[in-house]
């Protein structure tokens, strides 16, 4: 198939792009290559992806309306796989109008582009943060108790609206993906992970948010990519003919779940993980809960399993241990 990745320099765009360049895809990805992290780690994700003559990369800015326009009229996607977004819950309380431009404005042109050549799947991120601090647990796609207290987290809400109402209006087969604390190698410099790693190594103290009261469903890369992939052949069909009769009822062709480990962490056990990984003894840095961040998270996994049979599988230990073994390669540390 010809698919289109957006956000292919990011942490999951290239693992994605790698693992269906590998399976004989090919794949046209794209990414404005932002410096919000270190843009040589991002140049450095679509170096590896070099080797595979099916990878075509263009930078191009998602918020861009004529690029966008010219990609869609120039080729035919068989899927569009949707990652490119402003990520991140803290530097959203800085900076909200980049959240607007890439994850509002950006997210509208890619559903522009796929009503423009009628893509048979749109499968995009969403987040964990939607379900907000008091959901449930485990959190369940089920249940729409979403309370976003982040603008991260209302936009990432937005784009499951957005889409609902494109699916409804010109029936594009979409599928929103809640991604949950994702982590492994190359994975993002401003997440916990990469922050607490490298603090070790240094011998720095790691900083440990809400005292240490925190919680979080940490998946490995490897299961969100296995989760993706499998998604992205389950179409969902909807049905155009039907009445809604209940308010919780869509006859769209709209589908969602959560791709989560499905087991929550204590912050403090996955520090003790990467102690114990390190060989180090970690210096805790103990702050209080930022504002925005949600205390726990937790993916009921039920709905991935029964559409595609399969849950993540790779345990925190053996993922840490995998990410520091990638982390002092690639740095050389
Ligand atoms: P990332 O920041 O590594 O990747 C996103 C990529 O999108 C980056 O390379 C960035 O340069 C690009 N990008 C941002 N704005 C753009 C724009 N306007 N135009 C073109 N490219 C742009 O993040 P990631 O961790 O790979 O996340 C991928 C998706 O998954 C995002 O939508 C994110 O919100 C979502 N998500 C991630 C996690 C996680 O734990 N990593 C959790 C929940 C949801």
């Amino acid at each position: 198939m010809n698919i289109l990745i957006t956000g292919m320099a990011g942490f999951i765009g290239h693992a994605v792009a790698k693992r269906l360049a590998t399976d004989g895809h090919t794949i046209v990805g794209i990414d404005n290559l932002n410096d919000y992290y270190e843009v040589a780690l991002k140049q450095a994700r679509l170096d590896d992806l070099a080797a595979y003559p099916n990878v075509r990369f263009e930078r191009m800015d998602l918020a861009d309306q004529a690029a966008m326009q010219a990609l869609f009229a120039g080729e035919r996607f068989e899927r569009v796989i949707h990652l490119a977004a402003q990520a991140g819950v803290r530097y959203s309380l800085d900076n909200p109008h980049v959240y607007a431009q890439s994850n509002l404005v950006g997210h509208l042109n890619v559903l522009e582009g796929c009503r423009q050549q009628q893509v048979p799947h749109l499968v995009y991120a969403s987040s964990s943060s939607v379900y907000g601090q008091n959901a449930h647990v485990p959190f369940s796609t089920a249940d729409a108790v979403d309370h976003p207290i982040s603008l991260y987290a209302a936009t990432k809400k937005s784009n499951e609206l957005m889409t609902h109402s494109y699916a409804h209006l010109y029936g594009i087969p979409s599928t929103g993906l809640r991604f949950f604390t994702v982590y492994g190698p190359w994975g993002r410099p401003d997440m916990a992970m990469f922050k607490f790693t490298r603090a070790i190594l240094a011998g720095e103290p790691l900083p440990i948010f809400n005292h240490g009261d925190l919680s979080r469903d940490f998946t490995y890369i490897d299961d969100i990519v296995e989760g993706v992939v499998r998604i992205q052949d389950v179409i969902p069909q909807g049905d155009p003919q039907r009445q809604a009769t209940a308010p919780d009822q869509s006859t769209a062709p709209f589908a969602l779940y959560n791709i989560g480990h499905g087991s929550p962490v204590a912050l403090m056990d996955f520090v003790r993980a990467l102690e114990r990984v390190t060989g180090r003894t970690a210096q805790c840095n103990y702050q209080p809960m930022q504002p925005g961040d949600v205390p726990r998270t937790w993916a009921d996994t039920e709905a991935l399993f029964d559409a595609v049979g399969y849950r993540p599988a790779v345990g925190v230990e053996e993922g840490v241990a995998r990410f520091v073994e990638w982390y002092r390669a690639f740095y050389q540390v």
